[in-house]
């Protein structure tokens, strides 16, 4: 039986960051309701029984915000309508200060058992100009409430690069994060996404950035604190236990199949790429999705762009058995710049970023395009 990922996106939460151009909104209640119709429609119509779910995502936005009787319904209908495999991983994100009684039995119900949370950083300063509703107690009652329902498989998601961070913040902020003893974390340089207050006020001067050689370093110090607890680097922002990496990310990294459901949500089945509209109302008017088929020139660069993102990389014999051919056949010609500047290794038949080559991912990726 063919093994997919599923990925269901809730575009609400408490209020709209000053960075965020994810599809989400702040508010929104008078939406949940018809969301939420509009949500179980699209499983009834994308529901099959030729497909095993290995993992379900539950993402947005901020799915924990909704009523826990909407998360209820729709992880009861995700069940009913697929087929999932036993011990299925099952996460789904929530913020600080949000996670609450009624939600974590809703999710144990529906058979969540990872969960991620947006914490960003340890210092309630910083959490206050990024516009986020929570305070750095808030991620450790949240953290301390979840193990007590029996959650135990958990990642805080970092920020590193922002407006007036130093070093010694983002050392405290790891620090913190890995006292509460989750088993994973993320730690993402902040993106500054035009059109978001983030942009106009960089844009203004009223904040500034810290320099590309501070924001190695702040990397830098996220490799060497996780690696010092044991945790391992499996993919360029994300670290792990052992047995803890995020098996959904992971399947998409090895560009595996995976069915998005609801407002925004992408999805890749049988070769083709399909994405939800992101406005809410075009979802909520039964818009059809987009949807591209990919050439094989295109599928074998998107195996090569997502496999240099796990540590790992990505074997000759993987790519053989999706595209019949080599890595040495297809890029061999193209990588050489790349590995000559010490960007890129290729060993016994495993194409993998160096250390300085995840610093310079995209320029890499670059040479690696087709003609
Ligand atoms: S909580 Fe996340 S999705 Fe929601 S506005 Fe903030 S960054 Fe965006």
């Amino acid at each position: 039986m063919r093994e997919i990922g599923l990925y269901l996106h809730i575009p609400f939460c408490l209020k709209k960051c000053v960075y965020c151009d994810f599809a989400s909104m702040g508010g929104g209640e008078e939406f949940f309701a018809p969301y939420e119709a509009r949500v179980l429609e699209e499983i009834s119509l994308r529901a099959r029984r030729d497909v095993t779910v290995r993992t379900l995502y539950v993402g947005g936005g901020t799915p924990s915000v909704v009523p826990a009787r909407m998360i209820r319904s729709l992880l009861a209908a995700l069940r009913e309508a697929f087929p999932f495999a036993p011990g299925a991983e099952c996460s789904m994100e929530m913020n600080p200060g949000t996670v609450r009684k009624d939600m974590l039995e809703a999710m144990r119900e529906g058979g969540v058992n990872r969960v991620s949370m947006g914490m960003q950083c340890a210092q309630d300063r910083l959490l206050r100009m990024l516009g986020r509703p929570h305070r750095f107690s808030d991620v450790a009652e949240g953290v301390r409430m979840l193990r007590r329902y029996g959650f135990d498989n958990l990642n805080l998601d970092l920020m590193l690069g922002l407006p007036g961070q130093t070093e010694d913040d983002v050392g405290e902020s790891l620090r913190k994060a890995l006292d509460l003893g989750v088993s994973h974390l993320s730690c993402y340089g902040l993106i500054v996404e035009e059109g978001t207050e983030m942009a106009r006020r960089v844009r203004d001067g009223e904040w500034t950035l810290p320099d590309e050689d501070t924001e190695r370093n702040m990397y830098d110090m996220c490799l060497a604190e996780t690696s010092r607890r044991g945790m391992r680097q499996y993919e360029i922002s994300n670290f792990a236990y052992p047995g803890r990496e995020c098996r959904h990310n992971v399947d998409i990294w090895k560009r595996g199949e995976y069915i998005g459901i609801g407002c925004a949500a992408a999805g890749f089945m049988d070769g083709v790429r399909r994405q939800n509209p992101s406005s809410l109302s075009a979802y909520l008017r039964g818009e059809n999705p987009q949807e591209e088929a990919i050439g094989e020139e295109d599928a074998m660069f998107e195996s090569v762009m997502l496999g240099l993102r796990l540590t790992e990389g990505i074997t000759d014999s993987e790519f053989y058995s999706r595209h019949g051919r080599t890595l040495f056949e297809v890029f061999g010609r193209r990588w050489q710049k790349a590995v000559d500047h010490g960007l890129l290794i290729y060993r016994n038949g495993r194409l993998q970023l160096t250390r300085r080559g995840m610093d310079v991912q995209n320029s890499v990726l670059v040479d690696l395009m087709p003609d």
